[in-house]
């Protein structure tokens, strides 16, 4: 019950099998997954896609695999927010977070792209299943890994936040920690799923993988009443997500779910590890790699595999990208958090840091719809914000000193405020 027709090169268009095959053997580009677009169009429409289960599996039609679902079955289609109060310190009048956060069972976008993957992995007869990973997609292939009782090594940089580093420990998953940084490790998972013949979520099934990323655009569409945003901003890392936000819009426009202009999507990169806000900037089709050193660790990777894709979609569809430094990463943090709630790592600070900079610099207008990507949970990486935030107040058991407490308090705002 498949829709997919093959494998196709995405630079020079070579048509290859549905199989784990990822890059070109003519030119080394990419392969992307080609699906029989009539056929959907024919069979898709909002009122089945909404009359199935609230899971990434219900655009079924237009994710790459030929049976039926192994796992995720209650991944994705998480939480779309109205955003007011966050929306009323940027000067937005409608804002909306999409909340990953949230996202079943590891709290990040990667229980979005795992689930294909790992569906895809049993069905192509893979009992290993792996990735190379900056802490999220470890913690997600583990615990996918586990449901599916494949066995499961992750391969990453050694100087990971400890909280995801034992997620993917207590998920069963054998941890493989490298001495050097993520490109390091992507480098060599790549020698690696050749030689053990092992699936490799990130490398040999990325086609597949990546496919699960559209979701994410599909649902912003589908939660927003079927309509299209003005404006989205995505963090970037390997570049996997950005783009597929964009291919997602793209196919329910083409199935014909949703009419009207595409929105403009931004890219959001710590300020210490930006390759492709530089190579924005530099007019440059294909980001230079960098050294990353930030602490937005989920999201530092120097020489991300799709950033010609991110380059392309952000310049296609009209939008911009901005870089913030630390320090206001660790804001967006505390912004979030204080107005919706929503306690978010690193990843989505930065991508608060960024829409705000969007709209002061007048990218983004204050009556224009925004949708802002919040891609991973703050709990798992609370270390980040420690130093940033007050110690609790230290109170003995008595009355009198609580009292003495709230007074001062009041007496302290009062100061502040006037
Ligand atoms: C993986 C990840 C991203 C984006 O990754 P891409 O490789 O660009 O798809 C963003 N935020 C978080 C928290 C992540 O774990
Ligand atoms: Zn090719």
């Amino acid at each position: 019950m498949s829709y997919v027709t093959g494998l196709e090169c995405s630079m020079c268009r070579a048509p290859f099998p549905p199989r784990a095959l990822y890059v070109c053997d003519q030119c080394l580009g990419p392969l992307e997954v080609t699906y029989d677009r009539d056929r959907i169009r024919r069979t898709l429409t909002r009122e089945l896609i909404e009359s199935r289960p609230a899971s990434l599996w219900r655009y079924r039609e237009l994710l790459p695999i030929d049976g039926d679902p192994r796992t995720g079955l209650e991944s994705g289609f998480t939480p779309l927010l109205r955003a007011d109060r966050l929306g009323a310190e940027l000067g937005l009048r409608e804002l909306w977070v999409k909340d990953d956060s949230v996202n079943h069972p590891t709290l990040s976008y990667k229980d979005r792209v795992v689930p294909v993957a790992a569906t895809r992995a049993v069905e192509l007869g893979f009992r290993m299943f792996g990735c190379a990973s900056t802490g999220n997609l470890a913690n997600s292939v583990a615990a996918h890994a586990a449901r599916l009782g494949l066995s499961c090594y992750v391969f990453i940089p050694r100087t990971l936040e400890p909280g995801k580093i034992r997620a993917s420990a207590v998920l069963g998953s054998e941890v493989v920690a490298i001495d050097g940084t993520y490109d390091d490790v992507n480098r060599l998972c790549t020698q690696v799923g050749d030689r053990y013949g092992w699936g490799f979520a990130n490398i040999n099934l990325r086609s597949y993988y990546a496919e699960g990323a559209k979701t994410c655009g599909f649902e912003i569409v589908e939660q927003l009443g079927w309509r299209f945003p003005r404006h989205v901003v995505s963090p970037v890392a390997g570049g996997t997500l950005l783009p597929r936000i964009g291919r997602g819009f793209d196919e329910l426009r083409d199935a014909g779910l949703v009419d009207g202009e595409l929105p403009r999507i931004h890219a959001a990169q710590a300020a210490g590890c930006a390759p492709v806000i530089q190579a924005l900037d530099a007019g440059l089709d294909h980001p230079e790699p960098v050294r990353p050193n930030t602490i937005a660790k989920s999201i530092a990777i120097g020489n991300p595999a799709d950033g010609y894709y991110v380059l392309r979609t952000v310049r296609e569809t009209g939008g911009s990208g901005a870089a913030a430094t630390d320090e206001e990463i660790l804001d967006g943090i505390r912004l979030l958090a204080r107005t919706e709630g929503v306690f978010t790592e690193p990843a989505g600070g930065t991508t608060v840091a960024v829409t705000r900079k969007l709209v002061r610099d007048g990218v983004i207008g204050a009556d224009e719809a925004t949708v802002i990507c919040i891609t991973g949970s703050g709990y798992k990486t609370s270390d980040a914000i420690a130093d940033s935030l007050p110690p609790p107040a230290q109170l003995g058991r008595s009355l009198s000193e609580m009292d003495a407490f709230v007074a001062e308090r009041d007496r302290r705002h009062q100061e502040v405020g006037g």
